[in-house]
């Protein structure tokens, strides 16, 4: 992967590329971030400037072996330690899935991971076998030139095993780089985290989603939707694009309206229209949800919903006008309620129902001058 394909994120580029051609390239880092910010594109992308033949100031060349290699992820010096399943995994026979997904879109996360594999009750995890793995593959000469990259992706997924690799990281053996890459770096097991140089990767900015989209042939409403939904994260915005857009807000509308007014049958009925929608479906409506919310807070308190349209704020307007900022934050938490209620696989149409009751006695609190 060369650095100009990566999407956004051009301070920690230009900060590694500098620490690199300085020779102040630590020896083990950790890029932390949602995996949709970039992080294993970004490591990729460090991988191909190292190994390349014919590195130019800020990328790789992109066409000697080298980088031809590093981008299919068939480098034989360029490891990779992924979390499986099984008891005995190792990553080498999870490789050919993970080049699978990686060449296809190489912003996905562990949900993507997961659900390529249909195996969502197993037990994933990066096995003790594997570390030995590692340790043994980079005492190993370097089969092409100099330098040897290990990168772990998930690094949460090492649990107490990951003890094993407290000596190689502290001490790699010579031209190695360690590139661990974790969603959550306080996830990470403590003692490795102290021996890396922590890189925190930033959500993207929605210009760069934004541009993104679009360049893969999004309608640019769409797209201003689809970015606006997805905080940040390449990864959701993914998957965001393969569920449409265009009805959730309406049907969010309606449900502020339905239980504004109250009558039980219009409220089943909302709710039997909302159960038809699949699972992903679902959280994008919360999510729309809580971003409608969040611009109504705007726009109560600074006069600005900058990421609405003309249309729903016009409806937002009139909102502000009847609902005070507790009301609005009751709402935003219900929200949330129903969000984590589907992550965990609530009945959608029990959750619905009854968040619907208590939006009502929120409304309730309504004061009428
Ligand atoms: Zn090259």
């Amino acid at each position: 992967m060369l650095f100009k394909n990566i999407i956004g994120q051009h301070n920690i580029i230009k900060d590694l590329q500098l620490a690199l051609k300085n020779g102040r390239l630590p020896h083990a880092l950790l890029l932390s971030g949602k995996s949709g910010y970039g992080c294993l594109p970004i490591a990729m992308a460090l991988s191909q400037y190292i190994f390349c033949e014919n590195p130019g100031s800020d990328d790789s060349c992109g066409s000697c072996s080298s980088c031809i290699k590093t981008e299919k992820l068939i480098h034989p010096d360029l490891h990779f330690t992924i979390p499986a399943f099984g008891s005995e995994a190792i990553s080498e026979t999870f490789l050919p899935a993970f080049r699978k997904i990686f060449l296809e879109h190489p912003y996905f996360d562990m949900a993507d991971w997961i659900s390529a594999h249909d195996a969502e009750s197993k037990q994933w995890n990066i096995t003790a076998k594997e570390c030995l793995n590692i340790v043994k593959k980079l005492n190993m000469q370097s089969f092409e030139g100099k330098w040897k990259i290990q990168i772990v992706w998930m690094a949460e997924f090492l649990a107490k095993e990951g003890n094993r690799l407290l000596k190689i990281i502290e001490e790699p053996p010579e031209d190695t780089f360690f590139i661990l890459i974790a969603e959550n770096d306080d996830r990470v097991l403590s003692t490795i985290q102290s021996r890396c140089q922590i890189y925190k990767i930033p959500p993207l900015h929605d210009n760069d989603i934004y541009t993104a989209l679009v360049g893969e042939g999004i309608e640019e409403d769409e797209a201003a939707v689809i970015t606006r939904l997805s905080a940040g994260n390449y990864a959701e915005a993914i998957r965001l694009k393969q569920h449409t857009v265009g009805t959730l807000d309406e049907h969010f509308l309606t449900w502020l309206r339905t239980s504004f007014r109250g009558n039980a049958i219009e409220l089943t009925n909302w709710v039997e229209s909302f159960n038809s929608y699949n699972r992903e479906e679902q959280k994008k409506f919360i999510q729309y949800g809580l971003n409608f919310m969040h611009e109504l807070l705007l726009l109560k308190m600074v006069g600005k919903a900058p990421r609405l349209s003309d249309e729903k704020k016009e409806t937002a307007l009139k909102l502000k006008n009847v609902l005070d900022l507790d009301q609005i934050n009751e709402i935003c938490e219900l929200l949330n309620d129903c969000g984590f209620g589907l992550e965990r696989n609530a009945n959608a149409k029990l959750l619905m129902f009854d968040a619907g009751i208590q939006l009502k006695n929120i409304y309730k609190k309504i004061k009428v001058d």
